[in-house]
């Protein structure tokens, strides 16, 4: 078995490729090949049943060259600091690859929230945002929902930090109830994004999308609206997974329709109709497309000679691997990088820090429609300097970041 690399050593070993290609100054790519600002923060939550337990969290911020880090906040018992530096950089490319003024930020606390009660996540949350105090704000580090957090931890969040400034502080985190300053179509925005930089490839690549079969892991909020989007771009969904196992079934089937049945049962498996399939076969299935939207490290050297799938749209961040990369480009499988295919999110974040600095609020109609043309601008560009520059999607989509952020540190120069 393959030992899965660390995500840390993953991300620059990306990022120094890239950077190497493109001859950028030694002082600058040692400078981005590390973060900015990093913190630790270890703090006791008083449990339902009166015990204390002590949890430990972080927040890293990779960039800041070109506006506030911008990333999620991760509840899950594997986040480690190693984990939360590569998402922290993640970020850094994917707001400079859509060009929205953001950093790169990510945060995580260790914990198992699907074995803790709502309280007990909220005591987490606030306890959590209290020791964050000082390191994220509007102007400076601005947090989002990720894996096992929602709309309703970013209220906590942004109440008790509101709480102890004394007033409220709407664009302090997005991915908010839109009962409380949240865009519309916030929650929809990674998975719709995924699926305008598909339509986009598919374009590209004369592949046809009608019955186009497409298996998609992870069935969470990216899991899902891509596998709903993509469903009515006229795909065939013939495999859904979770973390508790996956269905297949080669006739296809309606995503909305298994919402409903995980709405009930908490998961997609049993859903009827379907056979069961493991996480690691559905990555494997004949299939057109493959939509990874669970956790990093999925498509590894292991499984990446034994991948069926004609085009692989990353929706989680990080799923493939240096090596696999190389074996998938091999095997002329096209892979639309995480920093470009699920970029959506964050740039509704954008839209909605935005509309929470001006107290001014747009349409779903406008949102999507602002989504769509970023999406589209973004995947054009970076399958031009694919093409131009005969590299695979995510050196291009690197490139495109890069010279960004690189241009940004230039400017600003050294200080003092
Ligand atoms: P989520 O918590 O809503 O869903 C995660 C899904 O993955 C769930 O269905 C869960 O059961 C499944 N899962 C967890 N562990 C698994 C495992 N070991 N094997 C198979 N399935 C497993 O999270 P999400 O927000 O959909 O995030 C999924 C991925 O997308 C993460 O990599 C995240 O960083 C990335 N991402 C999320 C957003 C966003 O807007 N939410 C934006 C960009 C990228």
């Amino acid at each position: 078995m393959e030992t899965k690399p660390s995500p840390w050593a993953v991300a620059v070993e990306q990022f120094n490729t890239a950077a190497i290609q493109l001859g950028m100054e030694d002082y600058l790519r040692a400078k981005l090949a590390e973060c900015e600002r990093i913190l630790t923060v270890t703090f006791p939550v008083r449990m339902s049943d009166d015990s204390i337990q002590i949890f430990t969290g972080y927040r890293s911020q990779h960039n800041t060259a070109r506006g506030p880090a911008k990333g999620g906040l991760r509840y899950h018992p594997s986040v480690s600091l190693d984990e939360v530096k590569a998402l922290s950089m993640w970020m850094t490319w994917k707001c400079a690859v859509v060009g929205i003024p953001f950093g790169g930020g990510k945060g995580g606390v260790i914990c198992d929230p699907t074995k803790m009660s709502l309280i007990e996540v909220e005591r987490l949350t606030r306890r959590y945002g209290t020791s964050l105090e000082g390191f994220i704000g509007a102007d400076k580090d601005v947090p989002a929902p990720d894996v096992n957090t929602n709309a309703q931890i970013m209220a906590w969040l942004m109440d008790t930090l509101s709480m102890h400034e004394g007033h409220t502080l709407l664009p302090l985190v997005t991915g908010k109830p839109v009962a409380l300053g949240g865009s519309l179509g916030r929650v929809e925005a990674t998975g719709r994004g995924l699926s305008f930089v598909v339509a986009d490839a598919a374009n590209h690549l004369g592949l046809s999308l009608a019955s186009a079969a497409t298996a998609v892991q992870g069935f969470g909020n990216v899991g899902s609206t891509s596998a709903m989007l993509l469903h009515d771009l006229g795909c065939k969904i013939v495999a859904l997974s979770d973390v508790f196992g996956g269905i297949y079934n080669p006739q296809g089937m309606d995503p909305r329709q298994v919402i409903e049945h995980v709405k009930q049962t908490k998961s997609v498996v049993g859903f009827p109709e379907t056979e069961p399939i493991t996480n690691e076969a559905l990555l494997e299935i004949q299939c057109d497309i493959l939509v990874p939207a669970a956790l990093e490290n999925q498509i590894t050297k292991e499984n990446a000679p034994k991948i069926k799938a004609k085009l692989i749209a990353e929706g989680a961040n990080g799923p493939t691997t240096p090596d696999a990369d190389r074996i998938l480009a091999e095997r002329g499988i096209i892979v639309l990088p995480d920093v470009l295919a699920n970029a959506g999110g964050v740039t509704v974040s954008y839209f909605e820090w935005v509309q929470d600095l001006q107290s001014f609020f747009w349409t779903e109609k406008e949102i999507n429609a602002r989504l769509k043309r970023i999406m589209d601008e973004s995947s054009r560009a970076v399958w031009a300097i694919a093409d131009q520059r005969e590299v695979d999607l995510r050196t291009a989509a690197y490139f495109v970041a890069i010279d960004r952020v690189a241009e940004a540190e230039r400017v600003r120069g050294i200080y003092p």
